[in-house]
């Protein structure tokens, strides 16, 4: 039985987005170059993958030890300079997914995701239910269009102001930067 996608792509790219220009507040410079959020939004949505992995969904890619690895390899492959500051915000865009997942609906068992794979096979979830199940199977008869189309809505209604938030933010500390 395949399960459930918690948010959609499209909430984890908002959710990779807004992590990245998050810490990008409090990692200090330097700056790297715009066309790296691409790298960290495909990261926010890396974790997914695993749905290619039959019985494997939400296990080894939704855990903290996959989060360190993307830190690792990050700061493997990353330029001396910007090493640390990159390899922080590739593994705070991964974590998004771990973090929106477990704030997501779920109500197929075993609910959530194996944060602490492999030491622990627990799983785990918020119950907040802050974003709707999106389903995979059938996704084109009407009832499921409308539920995807509802669920992905409101990832957008709940992600987007922070990610304007966010942005807001950051123009202005890059203001503040200049007069400084
Ligand atoms: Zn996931």
């Amino acid at each position: 039985m395949i399960g459930p996608l918690m948010p959609s792509p499209i909430g984890h790219a908002l959710g990779g987005v807004a992590a990245v220009w998050s810490a990008d507040l409090v990692v200090p410079r330097p700056r790297e170059r715009g066309r790296l959020l691409l790298v960290y939004i495909a990261l926010a949505a890396a974790p997914d993958l695993d749905l290619f992995v039959p019985g494997g969904h939400r296990m080894a890619t939704h855990s903290l030890f996959a989060m360190l690895l993307v830190f690792m390899i990050a700061a493997a492959v990353t330029g001396q300079v910007t090493r640390w500051r990159t390899a922080t915000l590739c593994a705070a865009a991964y974590g998004s997914h771990l973090l929106l997942d477990w704030l997501g609906a779920d109500n197929m068992p075993p609910r959530g995701i194996q944060l602490f794979w492999p030491i622990s096979g627990r799983w785990f979830i918020s119950n907040l239910d802050i974003f709707r199940e999106t389903a995979r199977q059938h996704f084109l008869t009407p009832a499921i269009i409308r539920q995807n189309a509802i669920a992905v809505a409101q990832e957008i209604a709940i992600m987007a102001p922070i990610v304007a938030l966010l942005w807001w933010a950051r123009r202005r500390t890059a203001k503040l930067r200049i007069w400084n």
